[in-house]
């Protein structure tokens, strides 16, 4: 039988006044959120979706659990519009819960937001999640690399949480569970500020989950401490089966953002999961499941937040609720006072809106016309403008068969400054009249360098259910 060993560990870090972030540790379920919103709303965001999705998923399904995040979301967003104190409240939650699916144990993990979680296993540790934040987005998409990533000055938007809308789409999958499997649940506090390779390092060394909790904390705290810090270590024993690779034995399933808890409606028993197609968003294939019952009241085994209600703070004013699709801003790092976290959301809304269509006018412009360049010390064409190497990687469009050596000084002058030219023949012509031979033959190749694909599904794999693509795993050094 499939046991888990979990230790935690938080610490309020170097910059903020107060923890927003909540985590709780039960029996087969362990749970991180990291709350935001001015006064004391972020800590009673987090506070209340720890104690709700504990308290309510009680059902051992993956749709229990699903639905327990729903409820709570809905709860977070209730209260927040009961209470102008607690308006624009609102946090992340990433979860891993024992479940049983088709009559075998698996573990869920569920997602909203940007906390993380990571699996180790065979000294790789690789992240199960997926982020809802801009940054990520742009990452994804292939905008942004993920080195820009990390040090990008909006990497605290957010494009999803909980307590934002009535309904939230969950980000779930199952992980069939192998023996010495550890996972990491954290808050952005940890990942900001330890490198991924150093936070696999200090995962894999062979102490109890709640010393490398410890550990994890003190390092991101010593490291900075910008942000709260949360880190949950869970370990997974008695399985009976050894390690897979992550793809045999990860499945991604999500959830539309439907509203089941709403207080005219009262729980609803409606499709609850959808199993995720490749290249859509949300799939035609459902999987119906229960909703749970009434929340229960229970008090939370872990949940941070001693924030104090700000003396004398204004009202704030009443602004028109977000639309779904405008990203939230959590935390600030320089430990200023907060804005609303709506106020930012509008701005960055519009932000977001401008860079984009610079980006699609830098795109085609940038991605018209060729320049001059070298590939391993060999005289090249490259598609594009030079100044669109800002935004995509520039691809090779022809390789001229010559070295720097073989041109004269106004040909190596041209391709040291990366001389545009609008098409390939003026180009490849210009670097032929430039050579110090006299040879006309010339041997030329067409590379493209490919994009980066996702992994092609092995055959065999059940049609509904599908691998989702990884990102590089971290290799951890063995001592
Ligand atoms: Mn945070």
């Amino acid at each position: 039988m499939t046991t888990l060993q979990a230790g935690s560990a938080t610490v309020v870090g170097q910059v903020r006044a107060a923890n927003e972030d909540s985590h709780r540790v039960l029996d087969d379920l362990v749970i991180v959120a990291d709350g935001m919103g001015g006064h004391r709303g972020g800590a009673v965001a987090s506070a209340t979706t720890v104690q709700v999705v504990g308290d309510t998923a009680t059902g051992g399904t993956l749709e229990d659990l699903v639905s327990a995040v729903q409820r709570a979301n809905r709860q977070v967003f209730d209260d927040a519009r009961a209470d102008p104190s607690l308006r624009g409240m609102g946090t992340t939650v990433c979860l891993v819960g024992l479940v049983e699916h088709e009559g075998s144990a698996e573990l869920a993990v569920l997602n909203v937001g940007d906390s993380r979680v990571y699996l180790l296993s065979g000294g790789l540790m690789e992240q199960l999640t997926e982020d809802h934040s801009l940054v990520e987005t742009l990452v994804r998409e292939g905008r942004l690399t993920p080195e820009d990533a990390e040090v990008h000055p909006q990497r605290n938007v957010l494009t999803r949480a909980l307590g934002v809308d009535p309904g939230v789409a969950v980000d779930a999958w199952l992980l069939r569970p192998a023996d010495g499997d550890r996972l990491l649940l954290c808050s952005d506090g940890l990942f900001n500020e330890v490198a991924e390779d150093r936070i696999a390092e200090l995962l894999a060394e062979p102490d109890a989950p709640e010393l490398v909790a410890r550990r994890l904390c003190a390092e991101a705290d010593a490291a900075g401490g910008r942000d709260n810090i949360t880190v949950v270590v869970l370990d997974v024993s008695d399985t009976g089966r050894a390690p897979e690779p992550l793809v045999d034995r990860y499945r991604r399933f999500s959830t539309p953002a439907v509203d089941l808890f709403g207080e005219d409606d009262g729980p609803n028993t409606d499709t609850v999961l959808a199993v995720v197609g490749t290249g859509s968003p949300q799939g035609e294939a459902a999987v119906a499941g229960p909703s749970t019952g009434e929340p229960v009241a229970g008090e939370a085994e872990e949940s941070a937040g001693d924030a104090e209600p700000e003396p004398g703070a204004a009202e704030p004013p009443v602004v028109p609720p977000p639309s779904p699709s405008a990203p939230i801003v959590t935390g600030d790092d320089d430990g200023a006072v907060r804005r609303s976290w709506w106020r930012v959301a509008v701005f960055a809304g519009a932000l977001l809106g401008v860079v984009v269509l610079a980006f699609a006018a830098v795109t085609y412009v940038g991605g018209t016309g060729y320049h001059l360049g070298t590939v391993d010390d060999e005289v090249a064409v490259y598609r594009g403008r030079t100044w669109g190497t800002l935004w995509f990687s520039p691809q090779v469009e022809v390789r001229t068969g010559y070295s720097l050596d073989d041109l004269q000084a106004a040909g190596r002058r041209a391709v040291e400054t990366n001389r545009d030219f609008d098409d390939v023949a003026t180009a490849e012509g210009f670097i032929t009249q430039n050579t110090t031979t006299t040879t006309t033959t010339t041997t030329t190749t067409t590379t493209t360098v490919p994009l980066p694909v996702p992994p092609v599904l092995p055959p065999g794999t059940p049609t509904p259910v599908v691998p989702v693509p990884l990102p590089p795993p971290v290799t951890v050094p063995t001592p």
